[in-house]
């Protein structure tokens, strides 16, 4: 049935009774409305059980933490979680997992996990619990009043890559074609937004090609910007199983846990990868080190790529990022004797003031080479988060369900008819990004936000400037498992929201592979998955008529395979949950021709095998730019530059989670720490281990010296995961995916007195 978009305002008495979540409760309820009954979560019309496991035995259940997407065997006992293991055939994990997977039942448990609402009635109040319809009164009334003040526009939403697809894909439907939001991101244009532009514009479709097995077939692997020794372990633990000798070559400006293993490590200027891989591609045509058949066959722009980079000659290249001649040409030498050369990269090329362009210098080096769509080979971005894959398909956010685009009529329409939603309820124009959001809330554009599972006032760069911002708005909710997170505290309504484990979807992993996470344990107290939270806020909003048929994930999971049917990501071959099990996950594309040839354990494909990309005339682009300055270099007053990144196998980014465990914690520095180079540190009298002031343009914090030869000096480094370090980083964006550039500011450094 079609429905029209968001009831008016409700700001009168007997708000309940006008909505559908009243009604839901007295039509489900055998007895009297009561305040026990509306805080029961059954009353919702959905299950409070734990979900079909209420058995002893193994539940198999993909990790909720990076994208590499481990499957865990959990044992229950009367129907809760008491202990996990690695699965050991499942093809991604092989057996093995991170201390972060091990560790993944324990940070449930936390006592500042959020059991109930939590309310600020006025700016200067304390939080106060109240229930959930009183919380639903707060969220409708005065999201609806800015709506009614401001536009529509003026409330968004800022979702994550934590939480199942099908939870993404309610969100951003309810948000945009539900509440009349048109603004909405996710925490993913932190870590993926980059190779997402990269992939799009380079392949005509966000595609990473690759499967897990490359990293066993190359006889070459090249990683730029990326440390999976701790970054991602288990990746890096089936690059150990490579049985080709293979050489490891490594670029980046740190001697990380990944270049310490490496064959060939080139330690460059930090944000020097651009002209190095120019510098590299001349080198390869300088001495006709190509596969021409491929290049004549599957790509365009090779002949305005040539002309461009004959500019980075091996001084230039030597001057901007000094790496001398001899490595670059002994860098070369390596890809061209490789048989199967596969490129990776992560966050040191994604978080970038020129990340896009510097991605497709390394697809660049892979179409020109031949090395796509083959064993071992491929221009591979390795994910962060479990699920940035969902989130960049069907998070509903920049790109309409599916990979689809809100300009383009055609797709409006497939989506609406589909849903079976009125079209006119779907945007006609693309999100603001994140950085545009918060922009947006400067400018006053932006009065109301609804932050989902993520911690912005932590992990946003500029931390000083975008709390100052979040305090203007004129009504946060932050809906999340714990009630301590830096943003939550500066919430106005806190959701409690259930996590891994106490709720069941789908996780999208880096290789493309759909896998199921289920409930294992009941989530604390009132607290909800974010797909009931979901539901009971379209009922509360008086939308809920438009998602009638989303009464499970599972059945959200079938409306996308239709939003996927005929998109490059079709994965109308995968019946269910049961089949993802089955098959120990299945990778996209999957359709029912794909479907018929999968087998457990032999279950991995790749793309591009027959050389066909995207774009309309099947060809892959050299896409290529000149590269920019550092908009803050080191100077005399800020001589140094800040680095940042992941400091250990057993943090993950904001330690929202990982903190909870006291194993964990027993496994990384508890206390804020600077590495930096021992020249530097005799220059300036630092002694091992004291307190140091650590001061940018735009804050200043203390923090522990750790002298190191693995940072250069002139180089400093500084974990991401306290929460002090994004005092110091600047509100630098590339141009074309709008993500962070997090690891290249200027720094001054003073011993404490
Ligand atoms: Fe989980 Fe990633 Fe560790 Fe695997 S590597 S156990 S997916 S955090």
């Amino acid at each position: 049935m079609k429905g029209q978009q968001g009831d008016p305002i409700v700001e009168r008495p007997g708000f309940f009774e006008k909505t559908g979540l009243f009604r839901r409760l007295v039509h489900d309820s055998s007895g009297p409305l009561t305040r026990q009954l509306v805080l029961n979560p059954s009353a919702y019309g959905l299950p409070s059980r734990v979900d079909a496991h209420d058995a002893d035995g193994v539940v198999k259940s993909v990790c909720g933490y990076c994208s590499t997407g481990c499957n865990l065997n959990i044992s229950m006992k009367d129907g809760e979680a008491v202990s996990l293991s690695p699965a050991t055939r499942y093809p991604v994990n092989l057996g093995m997992a991170c201390p972060k997977g091990w560790q993944a039942l324990e940070v449930l448990d936390a006592p500042d996990r959020g059991k109930v609402p939590l309310l600020r009635r006025n700016r200067n109040g304390n939080p106060e619990p109240v229930s959930w319809p009183d919380a639903m009164q707060a969220f409708c009334e005065r999201f609806k009043s800015i709506q009614k003040q401001h536009g529509t526009e003026s409330v968004a939403f800022i979702s994550t890559g934590q939480i199942p697809t099908e939870e993404m894909a309610y969100l951003g439907s309810l948000a945009k074609f539900g509440m009349g939001m048109r603004h909405g991101d996710g925490n993913t244009r932190q870590c993926m937004a980059t190779a997402v532009t990269a992939y799009k514009e380079s392949f005509g479709f966000d595609a990473p090609p690759y499967t897990y097995a490359d990293f066993e077939e190359s006889d070459v692997l090249v990683f730029v910007g990326a440390n999976p020794c701790i970054a991602h372990p288990i990746l890096w633990e089936r690059v150990t199983r490579n049985q080709h000798k293979p050489e490891i070559v490594v670029i980046d400006p740190r001697t990380t846990e990944t270049a310490s293993q490496a064959t060939l490590h080139v330690p460059l200027n930090p944000k020097g990868d651009l002209v190095l891989l120019y510098g590299l591609a001349r080198t390869l045509i300088e001495n006709e080190w190509l596969d021409r058949g491929y290049i004549n066959q599957h790509t365009s722009g090779f002949d305005n790529f040539v002309g461009f980079v004959s500019a980075f000659t091996p001084d230039v290249v030597l001057d901007k990022t000094g790496v001398a001649p001899e490595l670059l040409q002994r860098l070369a030498e390596l890809i061209h004797r490789g048989k199967r050369v596969s490129f990776w990269w992560t966050m040191g090329v994604n978080q970038s003031h020129e990340g896009v362009r510097t991605a497709q210098a390394i697809i660049n080096l892979a179409l020109m080479t031949g090395n796509m769509g083959r064993p071992g080979t491929g221009a591979n971005s390795i994910t962060g988060q479990c699920n940035a894959m969902g989130s960049r398909l069907f998070s509903n956010t920049t790109n309409l369900l599916g990979g689809r685009d809100f300009t383009n009529p055609d797709h409006r329409r497939k989506v609406a008819d589909i849903l079976n939603i009125p079209e006119e309820n779907i945007p006609r124009q693309n999100s603001w990004a994140y950085s545009e959001i918060i922009e947006g809330i400067r400018s006053g554009a932006i009065r109301g936000l609804w932050i989902i599972a993520t911690n912005t006032a932590h992990s946003w760069i500029n931390q000083n400037d975008v709390k100052e911002l979040l305090g203007k708005l004129d009504f946060l909710v932050v809906q999340d498992m714990y009630y301590s997170t830096e943003t939550a505290v500066m919430a106005d309504l806190v959701l409690p929201a259930a996590g891994w484990g106490e709720k069941e979807g789908t996780f999208i992993n880096s290789e493309r592979r759909f896998g199921v996470t289920r409930s294992v344990k009941k989530a604390p107290g009132q607290a909800l998955s974010d797909f009931r939270i979901f539901r009971i806020v379209a009922e509360s909003w008086g939308c809920g008529h438009l998602f009638a048929n989303w009464t499970t994930p599972e059945s959200v999971f079938q409306s996308m395979k239709q939003l996927s049917a005929g998109q490059p990501c079709d994965f109308t071959g995968i019946a269910d949950y049961r089949m993802l099990d089955e098959l120990g996950g299945v990778q996209w594309p999957c359709t029912s021709n794909d479907a018929a040839t999968l087998e457990y354990s032999t279950n991995e494909r790749r793309l591009f095998t027959d050389g066909r990309f995207f774009h309309a005339d099947g060809h892959a682009k050299f896409i290529f730019e000149e590269p920019q300055p550092l908009s803050e270099p080191p100077d005399k007053e800020y001589p140094f530059m800040l680095l940042t990144g992941r400091g250990s196998a057993s943090q993950w980014h904001t330690q929202t989670r990982t903190s909870k465990s006291a194993i964990l914690r027993k496994l990384y520095p508890q206390d804020a720490y600077l590495e930096i180079n021992h020249i530097d540190a005799a220059a300036l009298d630092i002694i091992d281990g004291e307190t140091l002031q650590v001061t940018s343009r735009r804050g200043s914090i203390q923090l522990r010296a750790v002298i190191t030869s693995s940072v250069r000096s002139g180089q400093v480094f500084a974990p991401m995961h306290y929460d002090c370090v994004n005092q110091l980083t600047q509100s630098v964006f590339d141009p074309y995916s709008r993500q962070p550039s997090y690891k290249a500011c200027a720094v001054k450094v003073l011993a404490m007195e």
